[in-house]
């Protein structure tokens, strides 16, 4: 689940021309608002997986 969401991660910021560095997590947009996607995403782990692909 973790590898197809980092490919489609590559394919969006391939479309869009985004920067892995603008790839975040909803909590860190709408801080305080909300905790999505939970507090169990490993935004580290997503970013390391659109590296590797
Ligand atoms: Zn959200």
């Amino acid at each position: 689940m973790m590898n197809g969401l980092a490919g489609l991660c590559r394919a969006l910021m391939g479309s869009f021309a985004i920067p892995l560095a603008q790839v975040t997590a909803h909590r860190k947009v709408d801080v305080g608002l909300t905790a999505c996607p939970g507090r169990h995403f490993d935004l580290d782990d997503l970013r390391r997986r659109i590296e590797a692909g």
